[in-house]
């Protein structure tokens, strides 16, 4: 009998812009009810379509570096246009005691962080299939000034670079496949035996005894050889 460890593991998904992530992670919090989001504080303005305690907890710069203080966040960055972002210490401790696994959607700087302090974290790297199919991502998307676009581009770049701080490489080119990916990665996960908290076995001499026991098992000749 194998007894997992109750505790929840952390799965860190980050991703270069237009990689597709947001919508990886949609489908996998669809199909795995034992799998949770960590909403992140970010002091960046909202977007429209979106929502507070949804997509973010939307504070101002002054109410996040009170936060930086009281010490309530796992890992902060400022990730985009020097906007704050942070994974929120005390609900994925929760979320972790519940024994689930917890997804934080986070830049490569808070993946770090968060690989210092719990190296048995699980990274995983979403990766558009090209930069071409970037371009044309960000063109379609239709939002964001040239000078915008050039930025997340200089960013992808940088990001691309620390693909090797990472456990795993996934390319989205069709979301099928790369949700499919993350899935093989999870169970992979939950089979390795620092992961595993106890193997436990069933009494020998119980099982040799009641072997030898058994009317169908012919022992004349295997009995002495055990
Ligand atoms: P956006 O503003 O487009 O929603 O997100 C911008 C970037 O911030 C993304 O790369 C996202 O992964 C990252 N991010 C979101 N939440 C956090 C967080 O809590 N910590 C860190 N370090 N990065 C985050």
């Amino acid at each position: 009998m194998i007894r997992r460890k109750k505790q929840g593991s952390l799965i860190i998904i980050s991703g270069t812009t237009c990689a597709g992530k947001g919508t990886v992670v949609k489908e996998l919090l669809k199909r795995h009810s034992d799998i949770a989001l960590s909403i992140s504080y970010t002091s960046r303005p909202m977007r429209e379509g979106e929502e507070n305690g949804v997509d973010y907890y939307f504070v101002s710069v002054d109410e996040f570096e009170k936060k930086i203080q009281n010490g309530d966040f796992l890992e902060y960055a400022k990730v985009q246009y020097g906007m704050y972002y942070g994974t929120p210490k005390r609900e994925v401790k929760q979320l972790l005691e519940e024994g689930k696994d917890v997804i934080l959607e986070i830049d490569v700087q808070g993946a770090q962080q968060i690989k210092k302090l719990f190296p048995e974290t699980i990274l995983i790297f979403i990766m558009a299939p090209s930069m071409v199919e970037v371009k044309k991502r960000i063109k379609a998307r239709g939002k964001e000034s040239n000078e915008q676009i050039i930025k997340r581009f200089q960013t992808a770049y940088k990001e691309i670079n620390e693909i090797p701080k990472y456990n795993y490489v996934v390319v989205n080119d069709v979301l099928e496949d790369a949700v499919e990916k993350i899935e093989a990665i999870f169970i992979s996960e939950k089979c390795r035996v620092d992961r595993i908290e106890e193997i436990a076995m069933e009494n020998q001499e119980e099982i040799i005894h009641e072997f030898l026991m058994d009317k169908d098992f012919d022992n004349s000749t295997s009995y002495h050889n055990l």
